[in-house]
C-alpha cells in the first residue's frame, strides 16, 4: 500500500496520544496519517504506568482489560520511618503501555487513519514533505 498523496491530518508520533488523536481525527472524515519514526510496535510508552480511570472516559476511550490491565486499583502502600499508610479505593490502574498503544493504534486503522513507521517529521515548517520516510510519498502535499 503507498502512502496518501494528499491528507488533511498529520499526526506526528504514535504513541497513546497521536494514536488516540489519529483515531479522533479519522473518525471526523479527516483523511488522516499517523507517523512514527520508531517501528509502530515500539512507539510510545513501553513500560507499565499508573494512569486514572477517569482519564479513559474523558478521551472517549474504552476502559482497558484484559492483560492491558496489569492491576486494578492495587493498595498503594507508604512507608516513612515507623509510618505505614496504604492507600486504597484511589482510581489509578496499572497498564501495560505496550498493549494500550497497540490497541489505540488499531482504533485508528479501524477509524481508517493510515500508519506509517520509521517516518520521521523534521524541520520547523508544518510540511509533510519535511518528513523522511522509509518509504516515500506518491507526492508530498498536504492539503
Ligand atoms: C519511566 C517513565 C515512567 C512513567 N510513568 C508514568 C505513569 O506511571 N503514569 C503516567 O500517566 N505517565 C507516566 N509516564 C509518562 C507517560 O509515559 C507519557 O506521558 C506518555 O507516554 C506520553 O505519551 P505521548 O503519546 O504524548 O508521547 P510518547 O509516548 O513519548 O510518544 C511519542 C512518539 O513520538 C515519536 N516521535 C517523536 N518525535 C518524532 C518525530 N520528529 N518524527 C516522528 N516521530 C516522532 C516517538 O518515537 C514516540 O513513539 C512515564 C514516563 C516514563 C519515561
Amino acid at each position: 500500500m503507498s502512502l496518501p498523496e494528499r491528507v488533511d491530518l498529520l499526526v506526528v508520533g504514535a504513541g497513546t496520544a497521536g494514536a488516540a488523536v489519529a483515531s479522533l481525527g479519522a473518525r471526523a472524515g479527516l483523511r488522516t496519517l499517523l507517523i512514527d519514526r520508531a517501528p509502530l510496535d515500539r512507539a510510545g510508552a513501553q513500560w507499565i504506568n499508573a494512569v486514572p480511570r477517569w482519564c479513559f472516559d474523558d478521551a472517549r476511550i474504552a476502559q482497558p482489560r484484559g492483560a492491558e490491565l496489569v492491576g486494578d486499583e492495587v493498595p498503594y502502600h507508604f512507608v516513612a520511618g515507623e509510618g505505614h499508610v496504604v492507600v486504597r479505593d484511589h482510581g489509578v490502574l496499572e497498564l501495560d503501555m505496550h498493549l494500550l498503544v497497540a490497541r489505540l493504534q488499531q482504533d485508528a486503522r479501524d477509524a481508517g487513519a493510515t500508519l506509517e513507521e520509521r517516518c520521521a517529521r523534521s524541520g520547523s515548517r508544518a510540511a509533510w514533505s519535511a518528513a523522511r520516510c522509509a518509504r516515500t510519498a506518491a507526492s508530498s502535499s498536504p492539503t
